[in-house]
């Protein structure tokens, strides 16, 4: 099953993409984890990638689209993928056609406002990932491996409000590209609650 997970920053796509990864036995491929990767290194192109990601900006599509099409070539996708983050532009969508064909697109949605307010409380693992919240209390380290925990620079309020301009003006006319494909839910409620009729539509679909 190939599936795109569509949606805003911070509207919970990584949190939904895990769950659907452990379900369906397919990996989850975040871009942005690929770029956080690749920015831990020294050379020049390390440091440019880590400055477009901490202004909120947007990755050249001509590198974004090599460096996916190389991970999904890798033999964990040949039972297909969860793109989380990928594609953010119709010229990234109409290259990814030319890469493999998707069954599915599901798309996240949570207002602007919420987004904002839990964007500037998200807390994360720089060495697994793992998210937390501010809300929760003072965190150093992660529960799950101990690493330092940080506020990414792009959690940032003048990054967060960028991101979201980004997302409205590149990214949000992909709704009307995959228009036909699109399984829409809503992540105002908990995320048991908004990955039950996912699953259940996934299933369907497996089906076929
Ligand atoms: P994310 O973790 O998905 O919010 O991505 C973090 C950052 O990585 C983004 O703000 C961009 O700078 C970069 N990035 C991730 N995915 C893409 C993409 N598909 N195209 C361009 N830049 C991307």
């Amino acid at each position: 099953m190939k599936l795109i997970l569509l949606g805003a920053p911070g509207s919970g796509k990584g949190s939904l993409a895990k769950k659907i990864s452990a379900d369906f036995a397919i990996p989850q491929i975040s871009t942005g984890d690929l770029f956080r990767a690749l920015a831990k290194k020294e050379d020049d192109f390390a440091k440019e990638v880590k400055a477009i990601m901490a202004s909120g900006g947007l990755v050249p599509d001509e590198i974004t689209c090599k460096m996916l099409k190389e991970r999904i070539e890798q033999e964990d996708c040949k039972n297909g993928f969860i793109l989380d983050g990928f594609p953010r532009t119709i010229a990234q969508a109409k290259a990814l056609e030319n890469i493999t064909s998707i069954d599915s697109v599901i798309l996240v949605e949570l207002p602007f406002s919420v987004i904002i307010e839990r964007l500037s409380s998200r807390r994360t693992c720089s060495s697994c990932g793992e998210i937390y919240s501010a809300t929760d209390g003072k965190l150093e380290n992660c529960k799950k491996c101990g690493g330092k925990i940080i506020q990414r620079d792009d959690d940032k309020p003048e990054s967060i409000k960028h991101r979201l301009k980004v997302y409205e003006q590149s990214t949000s006319p992909l709704i009307n590209f995959y228009s036909e494909r699109l399984f829409k839910v809503s992540n105002d409620k908990s995320l048991e609650e908004t990955y039950r009729p996912v699953k259940t539509f996934l299933k369907n679909l497996e089906e076929k």
